[in-house]
C-alpha cells in the first residue's frame, strides 16, 4: 500500500516534523532515517570484514637478528632497546602462531611480552615502535597517555586506543588484534604521590586502572566511531589478548630513584660494585621497582614485563640520524633537488653546525629537519624557476648566514 504522500514511509513522521523529506517512486524516507540507514550499511560492512578476514595470521615475521638489521636501517644507535624489542615481537607472534595454528600444546602457555621503552623525548621510541610495525605489516596506532581520562570525566576514554587501532586496520577486526598500540608518555598518568587516593586522581592511578584490563587481554566493546559524538552506534568487540602494547615515556627525575636505589643496594655489598656504577648513563640500570617509586601502579609495571632504555642522544649519534638512516634528512634533500635537475652538495661542517643548533635550541632530533628547511628554504623556492642552475654546494658559513636570517633563530629557549 502505498503511504501518504506528506509522511516518511519509514518511520512515519510528518513532513512538517522532519527537516528533509526525500520522495522516490512510491514512499518517502526523511534525513534521520536516511542517517539510520547509513550507519546500518557501515555497520554491515565492518560486520562482514570482520567475519570474511582470515584467522591465520598473514604478518611477515623474522627471526630476531634480521628483525635487529631491519630496525637498523631506520633507527641509529639504541642497541639494547632494538634487541629487547626483536626478541619481545619475534616472541609475541610466535605465540600468536602457536595458539591459531596446528603447534598448540595446551599444557604451556605463553604470556604476553608487552614492554616499555624508557628514554627522554625525541630518543627514537615512536621511531622503533612504528618501524617495527611496518616491517611486521600490522595496524598500528598511537595513543597519547595523557589525554585519556576514566570513563565518564572529560577527555578521552581508554576505548579510544582501540578505535584508533580498528581505523588503522580499515575495521578487519581479526587484523587489529593482532596489531601494536603504542602508548606515549605512560609516565604522565604516573600516581602523583605515593600515597594511593587521599583525592581523586582522575588523570593518573585510574586511568591506569583502566588500561590494566586492556593490557591484560579482555574482550572490549568498542565504538567504531570513536568517542562520545556517536551515543547510538552499534559496539564492536576487539579482544586485545594477542595485541602487542609498548608503552613510552621520559620518566623525568627516575635517575635520582634509580641513583637512590643503587646506592643503598651496594652497602653491604663490596666496593667493587659501588664503583662499577656508570653515573652518566644510570638509566641502563632501571628496574621495575623504579617504575613503582615513580607512580606506576605495581599492576601496570607487572603487564609490562619488558623493561628497555634508549641513550640520550649524543652529538656523534645526532649527526647519524641526519645522513645514515635508510631514509635520512639528508637523502630526503638530495632527492627533493635532484627532481628539479640540481646536484646538491653539502660540506661536512654543515652537519655539525646542523647539530650544534638543534642541541643549543634544545630542539632534539625533531629540530634537526627544521633547521635543514630553514638553510635551504630560499633555495628550494627559487631554485626551480632558474634552470642555468645546476648545483648548490652548501659550506657552513651559508648555513650559518641562512640559518641567522630564518625565523627559528629567534626562538632560542633560556
Ligand atoms: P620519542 O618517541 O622518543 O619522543 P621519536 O621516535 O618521535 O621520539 O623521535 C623523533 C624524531 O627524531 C624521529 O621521527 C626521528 O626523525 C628522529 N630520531 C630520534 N631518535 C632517532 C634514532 N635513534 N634514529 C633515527 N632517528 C631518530
Amino acid at each position: 500500500m502505498a503511504r501518504k504522500k506528506d509522511e516518511c514511509s519509514f518511520c512515519g513522521s510528518p513532513r512538517s516534523e522532519v527537516r528533509l523529506l526525500i520522495s522516490g517512486l512510491d514512499a518517502h524516507i526523511c534525513d534521520e532515517c536516511v542517517e539510520q540507514a547509513v550507519m546500518i550499511l557501515r555497520e554491515e560492512q565492518i560486520t562482514s570484514k570482520s567475519t570474511s578476514s582470515q584467522a591465520k595470521a598473514d604478518y611477515k615475521l623474522l627471526k630476531p637478528l634480521d628483525i635487529k638489521h631491519f630496525l637498523d636501517q631506520y633507527v641509529i644507535g639504541q642497541d639494547e632497546a632494538k634487541r629487547m624489542l626483536a626478541v619481545a615481537v619475534y616472541n609475541h607472534y610466535k605465540r600468536i602462531d602457536q595458539t591459531l595454528g596446528s603447534k598448540s600444546k595446551e599444557d604451556v602457555e605463553i604470556e604476553k611480552s608487552n614492554m616499555i621503552l624508557v628514554g627522554e623525548t625525541g630518543t627514537g621510541k615512536t621511531l622503533l615502535a612504528r618501524t617495527i610495525a611496518r616491517m611486521l605489516n600490522v595496524p598500528f596506532a598511537i595513543a597519547d597517555a595523557t589525554v585519556l581520562t576514566e570513563a565518564g570525566y572529560v577527555g578521552e576514554d581508554v576505548e579510544s586506543i582501540l578505535t584508533r587501532l580498528l581505523q588503522a586496520s580499515d575495521y578487519d577486526v581479526k587484523a587489529a588484534e593482532r596489531g601494536i598500540v603504542f602508548i606515549d608518555e605512560i609516565d604522565k598518568i604516573a600516581r602523583k604521590s605515593d600515597n594511593p587516593s587521599i583525592t581523586r586522581d582522575v588523570s593518573g592511578e585510574g586511568v591506569q586502572q583502566a588500561l590494566l584490563k586492556l593490557l591484560e587481554g579482555t574482550i572490549v566493546n568498542v565504538p567504531p566511531q570513536g568517542g562520545r559524538k556517536h551515543p547510538e552506534q552499534k559496539m564492536i568487540q576487539v579482544d586485545t589478548k594477542n595485541v602487542l602494547f609498548i608503552a613510552g615515556g621520559a620518566f623525568d627525575g627516575i635517575e635520582r630513584i634509580i641513583a637512590a636505589r643503587n646506592h643503598t643496594n651496594v652497602v653491604g655489598y663490596g666496593k667493587s660494585s659501588k664503583e662499577l656504577i656508570d653515573k652518566d648513563n644510570l638509566l641502563q640500570y632501571i628496574s621495575p621497582a623504579d617504575l613503582k617509586k615513580f607512580g606506576l601502579i605495581p599492576e601496570i609495571v607487572g603487564r609490562l614485563p619488558i623493561l628497555t632504555y634508549l641513550h640520550p642522544l649524543t652529538p656523534e649519534t645526532m649527526k647519524r640520524i641526519i645522513t645514515e638512516p635508510k631514509n635520512a634528512l639528508v637523502k630526503q634533500f638530495h632527492r627533493l633537488f635532484e627532481l628539479d635537475g640540481i646536484k646538491l652538495v653539502i660540506e661536512e661542517g654543515v652537519y655539525d653546525f646542523i647539530v650544534e643548533k638543534s642541541i643549543e635550541f634544545k630542539l632534539g632530533a625533531r629540530g634537526l629537519r627544521s633547521i635543514f628547511e630553514a638553510i635551504l628554504s630560499d633555495d628550494m623556492f627559487e631554485l626551480p624557476s632558474k634552470k642555468e642552475v645546476k648545483e648548490l654546494v652548501v659550506t657552513r658559513a651559508y648555513a650559518e648566514a641562512k640559518f641567522s636570517k630564518s625565523g627559528i633563530s629567534k626562538l632560542k629557549v633560556a
